[in-house]
């Protein structure tokens, strides 16, 4: 059986790297930081996922599971490491490769130390060429070997969702493999046969450029079908008795469209679309080549989260000193992660406009703490949140969310002003009792 190592252990790293321990795989986590790797050896889960707790205790528990700081360690105790680290955005919008240079330097190093055959696969979202033209020469260089004949090199993009990482390493659609040569993309195939066993996976194998580009024409589609929708959303609100959620549902009818992600709302966040489909603009720019359609895409994406403060305005009046909720601030629901939240960006604009803020959210309060301190007060529960507000903005859509009624509101609130930005609400039996807007709602 292999034995594997990843070399960063946020979302990808850490909900991959359960499920390889959960089927009997010695695992090595490695990563930079200690409160992590402490946490995890403790099996306690650094950040909330659906299923990730129970199953990480129980892995670290059967011995399956280690964490480490050190990347040698990592390497040493497997024959397969997945460069699983960071790529954020820099500030013009391309790719910053940080924490992928070093990682591949610290794996260089303790290649030079080991004697037998290793793969390396890079996971993480890289910009095509950065493999080949970043990566594989610090490997070659730190290590003093060949690629391809000392070592292997294989690009392997994820597609897990944060909210269900650990469901769709489970069970992916399909595995994408970039390979330096034959062998490299045999090791991995070999691997992720004997993984998923019987399952009849979809299996691409591809040069690594191609792969790589793969996962940006994923990320940048998606973000179009949403920006898309919420274009359309902003259409529906300008006609009479147009509801977006009846056009999303006709429209996704037609196979050649399929209907998710069609959910207008306030746009899209998190840690991968946003960034990946602004990298991808930064690449092609720099290629020559204006990706126009790519740059709409996250301009209206840009703007969609202000059209909550636009429907709270239109019915509340002017901001100044007005006491607004949030409900939700995780970037979607199952998830404690706000980076790119629209919640934060709403915030920001609602401060601006001089309301105060009180937001409450089932899994990311200590994230949002830790971000916004005393400029929000932090309510305990839903309830508390719209308790003696002026108006309510659904900021995510929560299961917890979808069980208020038009009456908790009414009861709760001062203002009974409610702006549902995500969409889950049922229109008229919340107009019946409530000044109720919504995105994609014409009036
Ligand atoms: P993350 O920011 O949650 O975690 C990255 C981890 O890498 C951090 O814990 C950091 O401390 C660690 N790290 C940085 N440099 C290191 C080094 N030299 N050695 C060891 N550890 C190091 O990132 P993530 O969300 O897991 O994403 C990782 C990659 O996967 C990114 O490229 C991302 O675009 C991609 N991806 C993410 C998702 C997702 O849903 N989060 C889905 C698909 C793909």
């Amino acid at each position: 059986m292999h034995q594997i190592s990843f070399i960063g252990m946020g979302y990808v790293g850490l909900c991959t790297g359960v499920c390889f321990a959960s089927k009997g795989y010695k695992t090595t986590l490695s990563d930079t930081d200690k409160v992590k790797v402490d946490s995890l050896n403790k099996g306690v889960s650094p950040f909330y996922e659906p299923n990730l707790e129970e199953m990480l205790w129980e892995a670290v528990n059967k011995g399956c599971l280690k964490a480490t700081l050190g990347r040698g360690e990592a390497i040493s105790r497997s024959n397969i490491t997945f460069i699983t680290v960071g790529t954020p955005s820099k500030p013009d919008g391309g790719i910053d490769l940080r924490f992928v240079r070093s990682a591949a330097e610290e794996i260089g190093r303790a290649l030079k130390k080991k004697e037998s055959h290793h793969l390396v696969v890079m996971k993480s979202t890289v910009i095509p060429g950065t493999t080949e033209g970043v990566v594989k020469p610090l490997l070659e260089k730190r290590s003093g070997k060949r690629c391809g004949t000392d070592f292997s090199l294989c690009v392997n993009p994820e597609f897990l969702r944060e909210g269900s990482a650990i469901h769709d390493t489970l069970n992916p659609g399909r595995i994408i493999i970039g390979e330096h040569d034959k062998k490299s993309g045999d090791i991995l195939e070999d691997l992720y046969r004997e993984f998923y066993r019987c399952k009849m996976l979809p299996i691409v194998r591809a040069n690594i450029p191609t792969a790589e580009l793969v996962k940006y024409a994923t990320n940048a589609f998606l973000a179009a079908k949403i920006s898309f929708i919420n274009q359309i959303a902003n259409i529906c609100e300008k006609i009479p008795k147009v509801d977006v959620k009846t056009v999303a549902k006709g429209l996704g009818l037609d196979k050649r469209i399929e209907r998710l992600f069609l959910n207008a709302g306030l746009g899209y966040g998190g840690s991968c679309l946003p960034k990946d489909v602004k990298a991808l603009i930064a690449f092609s720019t720099a290629l020559g080549y204006d990706p126009m359609f790519f740059r709409s895409v996250d301009e209206v994406n840009e703007a969609q989260p202000y059209r909550a403060v636009e429907l709270a305005r239109r019915t509340l009046g002017d901001l100044e000193g007005k006491h607004i909720a949030i409900l939700g601030l995780a970037f979607k629901p199952n998830t404690d992660d706000i980076r790119e939240s629209v919640s934060m960006k709403i915030i920001d604009k609602l401060l601006e406009g001089g309301a105060s803020v009180v937001a409450y959210d089932p899994a990311a309060m200590n994230n949002t703490k830790k971000l916004l301190g005393n400029r929000i007060d932090y309510a305990s529960s839903a309830i508390e949140c719209i308790k003696g507000v002026d108006c309510c903005i659904v900021a995510t859509e929560w299961n917890e969310f979808r069980q208020l009624r038009p009456d908790d509101f009414v009861h709760h609130m001062k203002t009974h002003i409610v702006v549902d930005g995500r969409r889950i609400y049922d229109p008229e039996e919340y107009s019946r009792k409530l000044k109720f807007t919504a995105i994609g709602l014409g009036q």
